[in-house]
């Protein structure tokens, strides 16, 4: 093992693994030690909803690396490993089994844990949650043998498990408190499109219900009770409301933690050895000029790295303008930016939403806040370079797919 300073990451994550990369990429020639509870090593969680869920996608192609790459880097992998507390005063984390490890930097990039749902039989068989590939590995298996299914969220991953139960032939149901899918991520004018898209799959929505019993028998679930009063059947519950920072070992080191924990743009939290990235991170935006903790894919991929070259003692100010993507049966997407209801104005569209061909854009003030582009592709440099510019735009010129997204 090189020896030098160690530069230590809590997390075997994309995040964490894309950091780990980027170290020794810039010449870090000191110890790495890369720990993470699970016992896979790093690997992408995208394909978890979608075609590894339906057996598609071989195991091999969620991983963030080869097998041999961490030895062949340097890199220490400890793998089923808890870390458990960070002592700052002493530069070290500890583990599990009572062990310590000292640090010279420490990069958290512990994730999210996705939220429980604390109703009465919450903790019956057939309640099912997806965040690890094993998660996704028994949840396929149950997909395949499901009758009825109910799905308890209207977000991402409650409407991409909706859309692999449909191609497993399941009965559908997903019930939501809020009025409409994907509310709080995209408002209600996109958030309709993707309702509609499921509803021609055959999807029941029971908007404005919450969840509040899940009854069974046998200790497997049957039934899912609503605030409504209705008892819906079904054999597999899938739970998707939303996810919760891992911030307890920031907390308890005495970190700032408020949604996440709170680093600066050059994703360095309140002491100054430590950083954080993904979506456990809850990152000063130099663009968007507020705090974002973002949960998507390319966060973690780009923002692992930017901690690195920060850790490394770069100039660093992570502005990636927000991007996620989505596949769900004939619809797949990309979007930029954050289109939350209260952060726009005024959405419009460029393209046919009928064809399910097209891109939404939602501005403020008249000026490109986000854009989802949907069945339409090579797009996303443009609409990113529209965002970035925050300048205002003539809707109709926008809208004509005609004019280049350049000379907008
Ligand atoms: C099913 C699913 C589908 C998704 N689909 C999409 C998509 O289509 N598009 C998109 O943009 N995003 C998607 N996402 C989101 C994306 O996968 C996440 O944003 C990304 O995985 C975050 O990566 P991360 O590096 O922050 O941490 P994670 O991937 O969450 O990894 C964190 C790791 O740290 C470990 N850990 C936590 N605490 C400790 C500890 N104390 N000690 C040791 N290890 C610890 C965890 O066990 C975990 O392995 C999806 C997420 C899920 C769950």
């Amino acid at each position: 093992m090189p020896g030098g300073p160690a530069y230590v990451i809590v997390g075997a994550s994309l995040a964490g693994a894309k950091a780990a990369e980027t170290l020794r990429d810039e010449g870090f020639d000191g110890t790495i030690v890369l720990v993470g509870e699970e016992m896979e090593r790093p690997y992408e969680r995208p394909p978890l909803s979608k075609d590894y869920l339906l057996g598609k996608a071989a195991k091999s192609s969620i991983y963030v690396h080869e097998e041999g790459w961490y030895a062949a880097h340097d890199v220490d992998l400890l793998l089923g490993t808890t870390v458990t507390a960070i002592d700052r005063s002493g530069s070290r984390i500890e583990l599990a089994d009572g062990s310590a490890i000292t640090y010279d930097r420490l990069l958290l990039t512990p994730g999210a844990s996705p939220r429980r749902l604390d109703v009465p039989g919450g903790d019956l068989g057939g309640v099912r949650y997806l965040r690890t590939a094993g998660d996704s590995e028994r949840l396929g298996a149950a997909l395949a043998d499901a009758g009825q299914v109910v799905i308890v969220g209207a977000g991402w991953i409650g409407l991409e498990v909706a859309a692999a139960a449909r191609e497993q032939g399941c009965e559908v149901t997903v019930v939501e408190p809020e009025p409409g899918a994907l509310l709080r991520s995209i408002g209600p004018e996109m958030g309709e499109t993707f309702a509609d898209l499921h509803r021609a799959h055959g999807v029941t929505f029971r908007f404005g219900e919450a969840v509040i019993e899940l009854r069974g028998s046998g200790g497997r679930v049957a039934a899912a009770v609503t605030s409504t009063g209705a008892e819906l059947p079904a054999d597999l519950v899938v739970v998707g409301i939303g996810a919760m920072p891992n911030t307890a070992l920031a907390t308890l080191a005495g970190l700032e933690v408020e949604n996440g924990v709170i680093v600066d743009a050059a994703l360095r939290t309140s002491d100054e050895a430590i950083y954080a990235a993904g979506d456990v991170a809850n990152a000063f935006h130099p663009l968007l000029r507020r705090r974002v903790r973002v949960e998507h894919w390319a966060n973690a991929l780009n923002g692992g790295p930017a901690a690195a070259r920060s850790m490394l003692g770069q100039q660093v100010s992570y502005d990636r303008v927000p991007y996620f993507y989505s596949d769900q049966y004939e619809l797949s997407m990309e979007t930029c930016g954050l289109p939350e209801p209260g952060r726009y104005d005024q959405v419009v569209y460029r393209g046919n939403r009928e064809s399910l061909e097209f891109i939404a854009f939602w501005l403020a003030d008249g000026a490109v806040v986000a854009g989802m582009n949907v069945n339409v592709w090579d797009v996303t440099d443009d609409i990113q370079a529209l965002i970035r510019s925050g300048r205002q735009v003539e809707i109709a010129r926008l809208t004509d797919p005609d004019v280049p997204l350049t000379d907008v």
